[in-house]
């Protein structure tokens, strides 16, 4: 049986275990590199970037993550987790020390961190994502500003008039699946659904 594993170093974790549980999935939280190379799939959930980007490098996690994913492992990241995907920032966190923050990347995109603004904005939406309609929570969410040829749009949200085209919240490329928002914390199952069906070759 597949075994999803969830980076547990910090965010909401948790949540994402207990989605999957409740999907039936057997999962398991990731913080060593025996764990990880105890799952099939990982999910990067919500959080704060900058600080899993550090846990995960002094943890010497964040090598054998990227060369799993490069192997082709399924991955999803919600929000915090969707900025550790991407190829590209458009505004990493620098540190006092003047080190700027690093992604896991696999995902051909660039990512723009708060980009919808603070945490007082947060806000939900109504989404339509793979044929599913879902009330989406955006916290401090990133979008992604450009995708490449190998990047599906699988969810939009109004852009401001001045902008053609919608504000990208769904990404897939390939094994790879990241959402600015974050399903984990509402009742709707469907994107671990979707993901859980990637794990499986189904989608
Ligand atoms: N803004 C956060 C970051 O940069 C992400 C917020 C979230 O995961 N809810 O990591």
């Amino acid at each position: 049986m597949t075994v999803i594993g969830v980076l547990a170093l910090q965010g909401d974790f948790r949540e994402h275990l207990n989605a999957l549980s409740g999907l039936g999935v057997k999962t398991r939280a990731v913080r060593t590199v025996e764990e990880l190379s105890a799952v099939d799939a990982l999910i990067i959930p919500g959080g704060e970037s900058s600080v899993i980007d550090r846990l995960t490098r002094s943890y010497g996690l964040a090598e054998p993550i990227k060369e799993r994913l490069a192997a082709g492992m399924p991955a999803y990241g919600s929000c915090a987790g969707m900025i550790m995907l991407a190829d590209r920032l458009e505004n990493p966190a620098v540190s006092s020390a003047g080190l700027k923050q690093q992604t896991l990347g696999g995902i051909d995109m660039l990512v723009r961190r708060n980009a919808f603004g603070r945490q007082v904005d947060s806000f939900e939406y109504p989404l339509e994502f793979a044929g599913h309609s879902l009330d989406a929570v955006f916290i401090r969410a990133p979008e992604a500003l450009e995708v490449g040829p190998d990047v599906q749009v699988l969810s939009t949200v109004p852009a401001p008039e001045s902008r053609a085209q919608g504000r990208i919240v769904a990404v897939r490329q390939g094994n790879l699946l990241a959402t600015s928002f974050h399903p984990e914390v509402t009742g709707s199952r469907a994107i671990h659904e979707f993901f859980i069906n990637i794990t499986q070759g189904d989608a």
